[in-house]
């Protein structure tokens, strides 16, 4: 079967490719178009969303992963990499573009300066017990989400920070540096079971 790749531009893909084979399944790192060619899934990883953009659009990679995902290519995104996936995106950088794919708006860096970063607890039902704990890190919200979109979880206050869509997957949290593997788990059975 063909591997899952990890978005390897920029951020904390070596965190992702580490979860991936603590659970044996086979993932690659994702630098051209031909890699994306060989996946059958796809990571984008925590790290900072303008830049991944920006290196994207470089190594032309960006349209090829817009048809991917418009293919129903099942994508996971944490984080900068949610932010990626979503359709729009407010307090971006000057020119920021994204893939598109998540009906719905993100803010970035949401929590303000006083808040850069926290961990918390979450209850994330589909999941199931325990709760995630979950590291928020200059993290992004998701403020509005279309009537395809599914709410895996939100925090105390109602912001949310897990959500599905089709074959998409995201957090505005960093399952991957924490020993959680339940999402990871998650997504390997969305690519196996992709429509
Ligand atoms: N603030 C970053 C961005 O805008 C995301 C931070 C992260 O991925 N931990 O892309």
């Amino acid at each position: 079967t063909a591997p899952i790749g990890v978005l390897a531009l920029q951020g904390d893909f070596r965190e992702h490719l580490a979860v991936f084979e603590e659970l044996g399944a086979d993932a690659i790192p994702v630098r051209r178009p031909e890699d994306l060619e060989r996946v059958s899934g796809l990571v984008i990883p925590g790290g900072e969303s303008s830049v991944m953009d920006k290196l994207s659009r470089l190594f032309g990679l960006a349209d090829p992963l817009k048809s991917a995902v418009a293919s129903g290519l099942p994508v996971f995104g944490t984080c900068a990499g949610l932010i990626m996936l979503a359709d729009s995106v407010l307090d971006a950088i000057d020119g920021q573009q994204t893939l598109g794919g998540f009906d719905v708006t993100v803010r970035r860096n949401a929590f303000g300066s006083q808040l850069d970063s926290f961990e918390t607890d979450l209850d994330v039902p589909a999941l199931g017990e325990p709760a995630v704990h979950a590291v928020f890190i200059r993290a992004p919200v998701v403020e509005r989400v279309g009537d395809a979109v599914t709410v895996l979880s939100a925090l105390d206050d109602g912001r949310i920070v897990a959500i599905e869509q089709g074959n998409l997957l995201g957090t505005a949290f960093h399952p991957e540096i924490t020993g959680e593997t339940r999402f990871h788990e998650y997504f390997l059975e969305k690519v196996r079971t992709r429509a």
